[in-house]
């Protein structure tokens, strides 16, 4: 398997995610020459991924990251350094004044985040030595493409950014950056749409400030993706925006993509109305996405039902009677012990786990196939299990 031709798959301790070094850098380069030809600078989103063992890579061909709230700022301050972004619906004054230290902009949710918070944050700033502290405004371009409501920030009733007619005509005074945040797992065709309607509801806004922020959702590393598109659509923003001194876009998925596999075992084989084979891992504690978008993970090896000889249900060891994974089929009957991977598992997987049931996490481990080496494995037990109850 790619990325992983070295691994002893049959010594491998189950359920666990193990990220290919080499094919994270594969994606890092891809990323790395966006940069280069659009001029936009790319910011790992932490929500998709955050094993800090791959930053070290990471840091090599991108400058920053960005982080949902104050923990995932604080990670980033340790493990990555570089420029550190954050962004959350609501701050509260202490996380803001503890933002206000170290990070590079601090984006605001809604014009009552930027009157509370936004003198006060640029105080505290100056106050601790990071003078230079940006501030962002998230607004909402009222236009996605995003069919699961659930990942649509621009659903009526939607929280996520604010809308033009909820700003007062000066908002735009208090801010270094306009940051918008409106696609999921998507191409650049969708960012020209989305883009042109952020342009015109906040074509008075734009002239005012000196970044701009494009979100994530940018697929970037997905074997059909438009590059060059993306490089023209940078370029174009720069071109008509003279202002504009960084375009930043932030995906989180687009980094990991396809970078990182999810080993699991068969524990036991039963038939009722099926042949179900029970995993020594969980769809809900584990790779929750699978229930929530949902989604049906692919298999190494196997095909759809009735495609190859032997049909399983493939369910979790929780007892959420919807712990299903769906229904594969493979060439040879299951059997206690046989090893199953599902691929494209390293995002938005491990920064999902639950321990619920008591069910025990998965290790993580960090793979370099060049040097057929783990560089890093990490195990839990029960003491994680207990530490957050
Ligand atoms: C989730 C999120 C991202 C990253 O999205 P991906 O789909 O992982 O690329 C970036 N910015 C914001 C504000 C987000 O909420």
């Amino acid at each position: 398997m790619r990325g992983f031709e070295k691994l002893d798959f049959e010594n491998l301790a189950t359920p666990s995610y193990v990220v290919s070094a080499d094919l994270l850098e594969e994606n890092l380069k891809k990323l790395a020459d966006v940069e280069r030809r659009s001029g936009a600078e790319i910011l790992l989103a932490l929500k998709g991924f955050s094993a800090y063992s791959t930053f070290p890579l990471v840091r090599k061909y991108l400058r920053g990251t960005t982080s949902s709230g104050i923990n995932e700022a604080l990670l980033a301050r340790e493990y990555f350094g570089g420029e550190i972004h954050v962004y959350n619906p609501a701050f509260t004054e202490g996380e803001v004044s503890r933002l206000a230290e170290f990070a590079h902009t601090i984006v605001f949710n809604s014009q009552a985040q930027l009157d509370k918070f936004a003198d006060f944050a640029r105080g505290r700033a100056k106050a601790s030595g990071n003078a230079g502290l940006e501030i962002g405004l998230r607004v909402n371009p009222q236009y996605a493409e995003v069919e699961t409501q659930i990942y649509n920030p621009c659903a009526g009733g939607s929280r996520l950014g604010a809308r033009r007619d909820t700003l007062r005509a000066d908002a735009a005074k208090k801010i270094d950056m306009l940051h918008f945040h409106a696609m999921c797992e998507q191409n650049s065709d969708v960012l020209e749409r989305v883009l042109s309607h952020f342009e015109d509801k906040f074509a008075d806004m734009i002239p005012q400030v000196k970044t701009a922020n494009f979100g994530g959702g940018h697929h970037i590393t997905r074997a059909d993706y438009d590059v060059e598109r993306l490089v023209k659509i940078v370029r174009g923003f720069y071109a008509r925006h003279p202002n504009i001194e960084k375009i930043y876009l932030e995906p989180g998925e687009a980094i990991a993509l396809n970078a990182g596999i999810f080993a699991t075992r068969v524990l036991e084989i039963v038939q009722n109305d099926a042949q179900i084979a029970i995993l020594d891992c969980s769809a809900t504690c584990h790779m929750p996405d699978v229930l929530e978008m949902p989604y049906r993970p692919q298999i190494v090896g196997a095909g759809n039902p009735g495609q190859k000889a032997h049909t399983y249900s493939l369910a979790g060891r929780s007892c959420l009677a919807g712990d299903r994974i769906g229904d594969y089929s493979f060439d040879a009957p299951l059997k206690e012990g046989d090893i199953l991977i599902f691929t494209d598992m390293a995002h938005y997987t491990m920064v999902k786990t639950t321990t619920f049931n008591g069910v025990n996490l998965p290790d993580i481990a960090y793979w370099n196939d060049a040097l057929g080496k783990m560089e890093f494995i990490k195990k839990f037990g029960y003491e994680d299990f207990k530490s957050r109850l």
